[in-house]
């Protein structure tokens, strides 16, 4: 029942939020780095709202778009921050998430630009008094649920095919095609309206999203696979990939996209941690049950995310954040 509590909540807060960003005459789009299907899904989607209302935002991000959402339409139009062109816009609108530092470097810029700042987003606890309007619900399965609310309150026939696919894309990634805690009939509902007025073939898009694996990445799945530990009384699984396995299989961090998820699939397995070795340091995704708070876990760990699903960073190596990550969480599983 979580998202039809939090439908009502959404409804009451859309409308005010659709009524100020009416008031826009050039927005800045931005999402954050290492940019996923909801980040790219939602950017693009609100994108085509404000087109279908005669305004043409920019769009930035830090990062490139993974190459399996370069199908997208409008994705072309998304840029690099750059300082001269966010200073033509009226405002900024940040894009699922929270926390400036996930937005690319240019942090001291927003804290010091004095335009409004707003926010989309389903992450937990954004910044006090950061943004003057929101859209925001920790509850919403997707942002993208959240761009399509907006569509709602303000016409759902504006959902052209190129704004249903980004939404469909931004849904289903950040839902884990459906599977999580966070869907609910307020998502499936959504989701049947973007199709209607989309005229858009799921299938064809599920496709395009995940039939996009090379053999290379699935060796490296393969040996990632082999080497699950499991800790705490089989209930939490560890996997880890290091930079010499990806270069061995010449493959690269994006290609380890959704290889956190597979060990929830383990009979008894609550969560499951993933360590790669990143820019120096160790980035750790984890992912879970619904058991333990991994927003939480991941905060003592210089990340955030959600309850099921965050992100965190250890300085190394990669075994020593493994001991000290299991001791957080087995501290928080007893
Ligand atoms: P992923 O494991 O896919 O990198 O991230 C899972 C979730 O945690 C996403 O919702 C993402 O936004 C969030 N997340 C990932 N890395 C970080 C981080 O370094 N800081 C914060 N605050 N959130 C993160
Ligand atoms: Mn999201």
């Amino acid at each position: 029942m979580q998202e039809d509590k939090s439908a009502t909540k959404i409804r009451k807060m859309v409308k005010k939020f659709a009524e100020a960003l009416a008031k826009l005459e050039k927005p800045a789009l931005i999402s954050h780095i290492g940019p996923d299907g909801d980040a790219i899904g939602s950017q693009i989607a609100l994108y085509f709202w404000f087109k279908n209302r005669g305004i043409e935002p920019l769009m930035f991000n830090d990062d490139p778009v993974p190459d399996n959402l370069t199908w997208l339409s409008g994705q072309e139009k998304i840029r690099r921050p750059a300082k001269e062109l966010l200073d033509e816009c009226d405002a900024i609108l940040f894009i699922d998430g929270n926390d400036p530092l996930r937005f690319g470097n240019m942090a001291e810029y927003f804290s010091k630009t004095g335009k409004p700042l707003c926010l989309i987003d389903h992450h937990l606890d954004p910044p006090e008094g950061m943004f003057s309007e929101m859209l925001w619900d920790s509850g919403a399965s997707s942002t993208a649920y959240l761009v399509y609310t907006l569509f709602e309150e303000t016409g759902p026939e504006a959902i052209s095919k190129e704004a249903a696919e980004a939404l469909y894309t931004g849904i289903v990634t950040d839902t884990g095609s459906f599977r999580f805690d966070t869907v609910t009939e307020a998502t499936h509902f959504a989701v049947g309206n973007i199709i209607k007025y989309g005229g858009i073939r799921p299938g064809e898009i599920y496709s395009r999203i995940y039939d996009d694996r090379t053999l290379s990445e699935y060796h490296l799945l393969g040996t990632t696979l082999k080497g699950i530990r499991l800790f705490c009384n089989e209930k939490v699984a560890v996997m880890e990939v290091t930079e010499k396995l990806m270069s061995e299989n010449g493959c690269s961090q994006n290609d380890l996209e959704g290889f956190v998820n597979y060990p929830l699939s383990i009979r008894g397995v609550v969560v499951s941690v993933l360590f790669y070795e990143r820019e120096g340091r160790v980035k750790i995704s984890l992912r879970g049950k619904s058991l333990v708070d991994l927003n939480h876990v991941a905060r003592q760990f210089d990340g955030g995310g959600h309850f099921n699903a965050a992100g965190a960073w250890h300085p190394g190596p990669v075994e020593k954040a493994v001991k000290d990550l299991i001791a957080e969480i087995s501290g928080l599983l007893s």
